[in-house]
């Protein structure tokens, strides 16, 4: 249990302890093959959950009605109402909750058989205080009020919430990004449609090869095993999954043949369109604008699925296209030996043949028309998350994720630390001490005279060089031992910074016999774009041609640089992504002063940054020409960038643009 009005940036962290563990339920044994008939067991389980909840909301229940007393966090005492405003589960618990069959909307009357369609006019909303009225027609003998209840997916018994007061039940579902997204749509449907896809037109192997060279990023670590290999996801590798897998499968898709063209552009926007949807819905704070995005992402996703209509198919419905296949295929080989038989010429022949074959791919559309859909409960909960936000505010308040995390402090601990023997209570108990001492620390160290925003700094000042690379004995550190001597137009391209920073009366000479001290480590903070209090530090990294810790590979970062004209590169908006070459540190004994440098080998947007149409990606290109080479400032490296090999080939020299890697990303580089 949590309270409503505590932010939800503290509330989603376990280690804050802003839930409190009340209770364990007990969870009945998995009802399989004749036990999952017996209807009076199904029964009995109901009736004890529901004693249980009773027992629960007791104390809940006369604070409703008369207040209690709560000495608030300024000293003073409240006379508070508690009211339970919302429920935060999976699917499968909700259903439980609220009494509904399981392929039922706990928020609102859809139809099963319209699950999977455009909402155009939502369907009415559940009023359970209503049914509450039907069920106990039902129970006084009145056949159709159970009939109607039937109808509406609402099992004949008596609801959780219902003698709870100032409950508005229907309110207490609440959208949930992880189960319904990730794990509902991405694991259990989308990613089997998108293999199932790829296998049909033979592009497997490349998206596997592709998968493997994706370059890590703060927050996604690149995978180890091809695709195809993995045989468990979780809902961690979901979420990055998720940030990579348009470009990926846009690599994938390359270079379609006429026939494959409208499939793969297809697919693409149908991926691409969740994939927004998902990004968007984890957003902190909303506005029209970013709403209008969601539904109209949502609305396409609707529009191209179909494109993964076949891969829907079950064992019956294959084996029907199977038969159908066969049939047709004999048939048509009667035909076509009649045709050689009457004489007819090959042209005839062939064209024949195409209408056959035309004949056949109408036949098996029409089974899938027929037989295949996309009726499935998740799929229909996306249709609430917006309307969620309108009313309720940002959907990562009620994070399924904060309360399964803590699991492990609340419960796993616990049952570690007590004697398994009858163990409830002792992990109850456990965690309520570790709870208080918790508490009580949080309470001492509590500073109320601190300042609450941090003071702001501008972000460039805080970028900091690290791992500094120890120049060898004997050596002068200079431009040429940045270089190695490999790049002798070094001081040229340092003058030309230093002219464009407003220094003109260095010269090439001079700049050769400056101190130069080189670095590994380049760190930048990145400001959560909703969230400025907030800080993530990317760490970027230039090992030269030197190894990379034990990897056995240089690393030098993707990294974006800001040019400051934001009418650049179309969907960059003024950033040019490139290649860290070098960092380092000059001392400018001429003009006296010190600039962190860094050498990179900028990549060139295509088509002026406007993105590909299908995939919405900008693709970026590396001609290795002398201009491409550049001596910036580290004040304008804005951080990582995150760039998808268009081919596994090892000359490739074109890149995707991931704008879906984080937030921060998906909100700048976008059309
Ligand atoms: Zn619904």
């Amino acid at each position: 249990m949590s309270i409503g009005n505590i932010l939800s940036n503290v509330r989603n962290k376990p280690s804050r302890h802003a839930n409190v563990l009340l209770a364990l339920l007990p969870i009945p044994p998995k009802m399989t093959g004749a036990a999952s008939k017996d209807r009076k067991q199904r029964e009995t389980n109901h009736e004890i959950l529901r004693d249980l909840m009773e027992e629960i909301f007791e104390p809940l229940a006369s604070a409703n009605e008369h207040g209690v007393k709560i000495t608030c966090g300024d000293g003073n005492v409240r006379l508070c109402f508690p009211r339970l405003a919302a429920w935060i589960a999976d699917h499968m618990e909700n259903v439980t909750l609220h009494g509904i069959v399981q392929n039922r909307c706990p928020a609102c009357e859809e139809d099963v058989e319209r699950l999977g369609e455009v909402v155009e006019l939502p369907a009415k909303a559940r009023d359970y205080s209503e049914y509450r009225r039907m069920y106990y027609r039902y129970i006084e003998g009145d056949e159709d009020a159970g009939e109607e209840l039937r109808d509406l997916g609402v099992k004949l018994a008596p609801g959780i919430f219902w003698e709870l007061s100032h409950v508005v039940q229907v309110d207490l579902y609440k959208p949930d990004i992880l189960h319904v997204i990730y794990l509902g749509i991405f694991q259990t449907h989308l990613m089997k449609w998108v293999v199932g896809f790829l296998k049909k037109h033979k592009r497997l192997d490349s998206f596997d090869k592709i998968w493997m060279l994706l370059p890590p990023y703060p927050g996604f670590s690149p995978p180890n095993k091809e695709y195809s290999r993995v045989s468990q996801w979780q809902g961690k590798e979901m979420r990055n999954l998720v940030k990579v897998l348009v470009p990926s499968l846009a690599a994938a898709l390359r270079r379609p043949n006429n026939a494959e063209r409208i499939p793969f552009v297809t697919a693409l926007r149908c991926v691409r369109s969740i994939v927004d949807f998902t990004l968007m819905a984890q957003y902190r704070s909303h506005s029209d604008e970013t709403l209008q995005y969601m539904s109209d992402f949502l609305d396409d996703f609707h529009k191209y699925k179909d494109i993964f209509l076949e891969f829907r198919k079950d064992k019956a419905t294959a084996r029907r296209v199977r038969e159908v296949r066969k049939r047709m295929a004999a048939s048509h080989t009667v035909a076509q030996n009649r045709l050689r038989a009457e004489g007819a010429s090959t042209a005839q022949r062939r064209r024949a043949g195409d209408d056959q074959r035309r004949e056949l791919q109408d036949a098996i559309e029409a089974i899938y028309d027929d037989e295949l859909d996309f009726n499935f409960v998740k799929i229909h909960l996306l249709s609430h998350f917006k309307d969620h936000v309108h009313r309720f505010g940002s959907i990562g308040m009620y994070s399924t994720e904060s309360g399964e995390s803590s699991h492990k402090q609340m419960i796993k601990e616990g049952y570690r630390r007590s004697n398994k023997n009858d163990a409830t209570f002792q992990i109850l108990r456990a965690y309520a001490r570790i709870d208080n001492f918790r508490m009580h620390d949080m309470n001492a160290q509590c500073d109320p005279g601190r300042i609450h925003s941090d003071v702001e700094h501008p972000p460039e000042e805080l970028r900091e060089l690290g791992s500094r690379v120890a120049p060898s004995k004997n050596s002068r550190s200079s431009l040429q031992f940045v270089s190695r001597g490999a790049l002798g137009s070094l001081p040229e391209l340092l003058v030309d910074y230093y002219r464009r920073s407003g220094q003109r009366n260095i010269t090439a000479e001079m700049a050769n016999g400056f101190h130069v001290e080189e670095y590994r480590l380049l760190k930048v903070p990145i400001r959560c774009f909703q969230d400025p209090t907030e800080v993530t530090w990317h760490l970027l990294r230039c090992t030269g041609q030197r190894l990379w810790r034990t990897s056995g590979k240089a690393r030098n970062d993707w990294v974006w640089v800001d040019t400051g004209n934001e009418e650049l590169y179309g969907a960059l908006r003024g950033c040019f992504p490139a290649r860290l070459c070098a960092i380092f540190k000059v001392r400018n004994t001429v003009n006296n002063r010190v600039d962190r440098l860094v050498l990179v080998d900028r990549l060139f947007a295509e088509s002026s940054g406007k993105p590909q149409d299908a995939s919405g990606l900008v693709t970026v290109i590396m001609t290795g020409s002398v201009a491409s080479t550049m001596v910036v400032s580290i004040k304008r490296i804005l951080g990582m960038a995150h760039l998808v090999p268009e081919s596994a080939a090892q000359d490739n020299k074109r890149w995707y643009v991931n704008n879906r890697i984080d937030l921060e990303t998906f909100n700048r580089v976008y059309y």
